[in-house]
């Protein structure tokens, strides 16, 4: 992947060429005026690059083909200044591939009362050149993000750079390898799925690697690198006593020293970005990768257990899509329920592997036995995650298509201390409650894991999903069960007759 420094959004803006000259270079001088305004506002994630106005077919054609082919350009923002005949923008949107979406906007933002005539009337035209888009967009069935209101007005540039970060996982997710170490769980359903499929949507490349390979590149890692790799440890966490040089644990810990080390290297030879484990299958490893796994979301990988590649994959987009927000983002799973009905919510955990960058306060480092598996006790970070607004993502396969499911949470604090949990942990209240949120969801076929994240919103995994063409249903405040329930059946019929499939 192109890093988000070097990514670009280009700004191109329709018209025609029966205004003349001088309009025409009017309008080009107030789309340059757009472009430095937005980038200017320190509002967008990416740079936005100011192309010349298009006028014709072949101009429409030539953009969107150069875009298309440019590795820096992940999308366009495509802007009606006049009208612009949108039958012009057939062949251009037809041979478009990357992201787009269509700003709304108007280069003045107020009427000029006492000024205004035809003149100014037939320059400042998106009001209905914006619609004349619209129509083709819609008459081609073309997915895309609408965006209204004025350019400087922060709510607009708030909303362009939600929609400039969905093209920067968009592109995250083109090519995107998840190294598979083993298969998915035995007998488990849910996390299976076509990985031909998930090619063809969205781009992941997704393959499974022997332990083997793995535990070669452990059995390298020198005593040295783990030395340093603990050091590191010592500062970022509170280290328990049996776990310090010396003591009983000590050397559980630098397993997964060792641990994190070899898949760091795994991971940046072969170009991978996420991947998966499963503890059903670890020929040649003394302990389940716990405090290794944890470390390397932390760094910016997807990762999945039980071979669920699908929240790899997700949770790895979902990381990039987010880079330099507030709130981390973690491998999830529903674990266990607080059922008192004045005050119900779920404790979210894993075996092991939950990310850091969603810690409250600074992680604790343990060794406890594991107690399935049979392997020897392994490392982890314990603690509690931040709290707000957060969101539940997961990813499933219908069979005949990808579902992705969002459900809206409220992360509070336990109600109690829990002294003996040996897992790191999140409390929730899901939207609208606990109740018709986790009947949505089973409704719905969501998985028990998920990728959490402090912080994004719905709209964000809308629009990823609009990209792949895949079904988005979201489970928030407003949801009425029974309503739910016919959205899911209304989606199949959609995707049976609309997209053939
Ligand atoms: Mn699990």
């Amino acid at each position: 992947m192109t890093e988000i420094k070097h990514m670009e959004i280009w700004f191109v803006t329709g018209s025609q060429n029966l205004y003349g000259a001088k309009t025409l270079k009017q309008v080009d001088e107030d789309s340059a005026k757009i472009v430095e305004g937005l980038n200017g506002s320190g509002n967008l994630p990416v740079k936005i690059v100011f192309k010349p106005v298009v006028k014709s077919s072949d101009e429409i054609l030539d953009i969107c083909v150069q875009a298309s082919a440019d590795k820096k350009c992940i999308g366009l923002i495509t802007w009606m200044h006049t009208f612009s005949p949108a039958k012009m923008w057939i062949g251009g949107l037809k041979a478009l591939s990357k992201p787009y979406m269509h700003l709304h906007t108007q280069f003045n933002r107020d009427l000029p009362w006492s000024e205004i005539d035809m003149d100014y009337m037939n320059l400042h035209q998106s009001a209905h050149g914006g619609r004349e888009y619209g129509f083709i967009n819609a008459r081609m069935r073309k997915n895309r993000k609408v965006v209204v209101g004025h350019w400087k007005d922060k709510k607009v540039q708030e909303q362009v750079a939600i929609w400039c970060r969905t093209a920067i996982g968009w592109a995250d997710s083109q090519g995107l390898k998840v190294a598979r170490f083993g298969d998915n769980m035995r007998e488990v359903a849910v996390t299976e799925g076509d990985k031909v499929e998930a090619q063809i949507k969205f781009g992941w490349q997704i393959n499974a690697y022997s332990l083997g390979d793995f535990v070669e590149g452990v059995e390298k890692v020198t005593e040295s690198e783990v030395d340093n790799l603990y050091k590191e440890y010592e500062k970022l966490y509170e280290v328990a006593e049996d776990c310090k040089p010396g003591e009983k644990f000590h050397e559980n810990v630098r397993v997964q020293a060792r641990y994190e080390i070899a898949l760091k290297q795994f991971m940046e030879e072969g170009n991978f970005k996420a991947f998966t484990t499963n503890f059903e299958n670890l020929v040649g490893l003394s302990q389940l990768p716990g405090l290794a796994s944890q470390r390397l979301m932390a760094a910016g990988y997807g990762f999945g257990a039980e071979g669920d590649w699908k929240q790899a994959a997700l949770l790895r987009i979902i990381k990039t899509m987010s880079a330099g927000m507030k709130g981390g983002s973690s491998f999830m799973e529903d674990y266990t329920y607080h059922l008192d009905p004045a005050n119900e919510a779920v404790l979210g955990a894993h075996m092991l592997e939950i990310c850091p960058s969603i810690a409250a306060a600074k992680p604790k480092l343990v060794v406890q036995p594991l107690g399935i598996g049979g392997k020897d006790a392994p490392a982890r970070l314990i603690f509690e995650s931040a709290t707000g607004n957060a969101i539940n993502v997961t990813l499933i396969d219908m069979g005949n298509r990808f579902r992705i499911i969002v459900n809206t949470l409220d992360v509070i604090e336990p109600l109690e201390k829990m002294p003996k949990l040996p897992v790191a942990s999140a409390f929730w209240k899901p939207m609208p409650n606990l109740a018709d949120g986790a009947a949505a969801w089973i409704y719905a076929g969501g998985t028990h894991h998920s990728v959490f994240t402090l912080a994004l919103t719905p709209e964000y995994i809308e629009t990823f999903a609009e990209y792949a063409d895949v079904e988005f249903v979201v489970i928030d405040k407003d949801t009425k069960v029974p309503e739910f329930k016919k959205e899911l059946k209304w989606n199949e019929v959609y995707y049976l007759l609309a997209k053939g499939l």
